[in-house]
């Protein structure tokens, strides 16, 4: 791109926060120019005209000016979406919050990355809708190990590629062992196969085509015991917004 230009853009509010006494930094995760800071000039001052385009979670169509590097500066807005839902519901809230902070943590800013840019859409509008947030974060969370350098084998064996035989998941072997293949790893994890078939089925799922999540609350407490785990330990990644979810399940 040029140093600098003032175009159209589809963002995503992904965070903000208060900037000297009136300002503040809002960060967009936008559609063509990737991740990107903005100075909002006023954004605190009462009737700020822009208000309703730097709410949080908001998503829309705006015109601003775009920098290479530095801040850019946000003119006005075309079509703005809020999801009430995600805003009134402290847990869709929560999920969603920690599904931009995955993507901004996988991805630098400033590299346009819009496959990711239309699943965190299509994810917003799913959990505003009442489909299952804690699944719609497992999609991110599975998918996006690739991106962090975590290469995990979920369609078969790693080791015969075989399918037909009970699975299993091997920390040490990155991927799943099957049957005749368990005497590698004595710490395997003791799956169940339902828990292996939504690993497998979340990992290449294309989010798009989901209408409906029934997963039994069982199955999704392994899912998230065994994610947490490649998170903590393949990942290494300690999200502030990761530990309110924890804390969140920890109410019942
Ligand atoms: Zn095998």
């Amino acid at each position: 791109m040029a140093a600098q230009v003032t175009t159209q853009f589809q963002g995503i509010v992904m965070y903000r926060k208060d900037y000297r006494e009136r300002d503040q930094l809002v960060k967009f995760f936008t559609r063509e120019f990737g991740k990107k800071m903005f100075y909002i000039r006023g954004a605190r001052k009462k009737g700020f005209k822009l208000a309703a385009a730097i709410l949080p979670f908001t998503t829309g169509t705006y015109v601003g000016l775009i920098k290479e590097k530095g801040l850019c500066y946000l003119n006005a807005e075309k079509t703005l979406t809020q999801f009430e839902q995600i805003n009134l519901d402290i847990k869709k809230n929560a999920y969603v919050t920690y599904i931009l902070n995955l993507i901004d943590s996988a991805f630098p800013d400033g590299d346009p990355v819009p496959f990711w840019y239309d699943r965190v859409i299509s994810a917003m509008e799913k959990i505003d809708q009442g489909l299952d947030a804690q699944i719609i974060t497992h999609i991110f969370e599975l998918q996006l190990l690739p991106v962090f350098g975590v290469q995990q084998e979920w369609r078969g064996c790693i080791v015969c590629h075989r399918t037909d035989l009970p699975l299993d998941y091997s920390e040490s072997s990155g991927g799943l062992l099957c049957q005749n293949h368990w005497h590698l790893d004595p710490k395997r994890a003791h799956l169940d196969q339902r828990t292996v078939y939504y690993l497998q089925k979340l990992s290449s799922v294309n989010l798009d085509n989901v209408r409906s999540i029934g997963v039994h609350h069982g199955t999704k407490a392994k899912l998230k015991a065994v994610i947490d785990l490649i998170y903590q330990d393949e990942v290494g990644l300690s999200l502030k917004s990761k530990h309110f979810i924890d804390t969140m399940d920890s109410w019942g």
